[in-house]
């Protein structure tokens, strides 16, 4: 874990990678243990949403499952059936739903559904008479974060809606489940009101007779922060890619968390060329000197952000290098400097482990102004991954 190296992601490329987004899965099943530990107690929920933040929904998902996550979380009906096509049976949460889903394709599969309004819920009751079995539900409350769940008022109402339909047998609800406003800030007052509103909310539903065994908030802040968060369940999602929520979170590394994700790209060509001569569109960067530019087949198509241009760091020869210039839809060009000794076919590594020397997914955030998260989840279906570790599945696209 923290001072653990892991091996190299240049080595994971495979020979006619232009580029690819190489996935330590043995550092998911560290990470997800290590989580496991700081849940003490609580059962953890692998959050997989959104192509397991673009580190590969079904690897990661089952590197989740054998380092002991009992459950896994999903947005989407479609990445929950997804799971279940490529096998997994376990306790599984899908939690957005849109009205027109086929939500009895989830109910048959055995997928949890989050239900936040009564429209919901007779939607869901609906589609389990229709499925034939009783639909697992988690009563969503808006404890504050102003997003999805039934707003505070419309509580009552939602759990003897709930009440209702369990006893007519078409749904069992299982749950209770929040979400925080600003759990990257563990002091911040707006904590406190939310687990005060959510003590509310499952004791009425306790009240009623619901008696949901799982109560649930907390996302990786405040599994790593708050204990007072963990109630029966967390649902950590960055954390388990070994990645820091940011905020006042501390980073990765104090954390024992190893990044799991690394973008390698192999050089396209590299030539030489004069002083002043400028490189990419708009020529915002021009050689100072007579020098080395090196050509990297990755663009904003495959997730780099446009915003990073001029900024975002590389990794070449042992050398960290600098996007010259604008990102253009399928390259970036890089000025290594007169010394270098690097040729087309050199593999350069954007982001990685800093344990190794590479730059951390946190420096392309930086760069791009925006957070860890979107670097990481917008690498596109055009960059294939590949896996260390594990089974070593092999790319699931
Ligand atoms: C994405 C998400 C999580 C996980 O959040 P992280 O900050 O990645 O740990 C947990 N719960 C819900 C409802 C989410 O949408």
């Amino acid at each position: 874990m923290s001072g653990h190296r892991g091996p190299d992601p240049r080595a994971a490329l495979a020979p006619g990678d232009r580029a690819a987004a190489v996935v330590d899965l043995t550092a998911i099943a560290d990470n997800t243990a290590l989580l496991r530990q700081r849940a003490a107690g609580a059962e953890v929920m692998a959050i997989v949403k959104a192509d397991a933040y673009g580190h590969g929904l079904v690897p990661c998902a089952s590197a989740a499952r054998g380092a002991g996550a009992g459950w896994l979380g999903v947005a989407l009906i479609s990445e929950a059936l997804t799971l279940r096509a490529a096998g997994d049976t376990g306790p599984l949460l899908a939690w957005l739903t849109t009205p027109g889903e086929d939500l009895a394709a989830a109910v048959a599969a055995d997928v949890d559904l989050s239900v936040a309004d009564v429209a919901g819920l007779w939607a869901v009751s609906a589609a389990a008479a229709q499925a034939g079995a009783a639909a697992r539900i988690h009563l969503k409350i808006d404890t504050g974060l102003g997003r999805n769940g039934s707003p505070r008022a419309d509580w009552p109402a939602l759990c003897a809606a709930a009440g209702q339909a369990q006893a007519g047998g078409t749904v069992e609800v299982i749950g209770v489940w929040t979400h925080l406003a600003f759990a990257d800030s563990p002091g911040h007052p707006t904590i406190r009101a939310q687990i005060a509103a959510f003590d509310e909310a499952w004791q009425l539903a306790e009240r009623v007779g619901l008696h949901p065994h799982l109560r649930h908030l907390a996302n990786s802040a405040a599994t790593l922060t708050l204990p007072a968060a963990h109630y029966d369940l967390v649902r950590p999602g960055i954390a388990v890619y070994g990645i820091s929520p940011g905020g006042e979170v501390p980073d990765a590394r104090s954390l024992g968390l190893r990044p799991a994700m690394a973008l390698v790209a192999r050089l396209s060509l590299a030539k030489d060329l004069p002083a002043d001569h400028g490189l990419s569109y708009g020529h915002e960067y021009r050689t100072t000197m007579d020098t080395r530019v090196a050509l990297l087949p990755l663009g904003y198509a495959d997730g780099l952000p446009r915003h990073a241009g001029g900024a975002g760091p590389v990794l070449i020869d042992g050398r960290r290098c600098t996007i010259a210039g604008r990102v253009c839809m399928d390259q970036v060009v890089v000025d290594v400097g007169p010394a270098a000794a690097v040729g087309a076919g050199d593999v350069a590594v954007l982001f990685g482990d800093p344990e190794r020397g590479e730059p951390g997914v946190s420096d392309w955030a930086r760069a791009a102004a925006t957070i860890d998260y979107e670097i990481v989840t917008r690498i596109g279906p055009r960059v294939p991954r590949r896996y260390l570790g594990g089974d070593a599945p092999g790319d699931p696209r």
